[in-house]
């Protein structure tokens, strides 16, 4: 199975051309998740994290963002495939 995974974030480390994403998995989570948890919280952490509910699509953040270039690219031990 391949990930398929579009996204217009270009300042995004897994950003690529064509606005794919490159992340080997990516976590969709809540805003509220996102401004609580630590950049370590993400794809690896996946089967210990609660279900939340959101309202609209503005309530919902990628998790796995993180610049290009930023001190914290391998916190969450995503991978770029491309
Ligand atoms: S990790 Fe998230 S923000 Fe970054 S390119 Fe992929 S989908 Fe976009």
């Amino acid at each position: 199975m391949s990930q398929h995974i579009h996204c217009i974030v270009q300042n995004c480390h897994y950003w690529q051309q064509g606005n794919m994403c490159a992340a080997n998995e990516i976590l969709v989570a809540t805003d509220k998740f996102g401004a609580q948890e630590p950049d370590d919280v993400d794809c690896s952490m996946v089967q210990q994290l609660t279900p939340q509910s959101a309202g609209t699509c503005m309530d919902t953040c990628c998790k796995t963002y993180v610049p290009k270039g930023s001190n914290k690219i391998k916190a969450d031990n995503v991978q770029k495939m491309f």
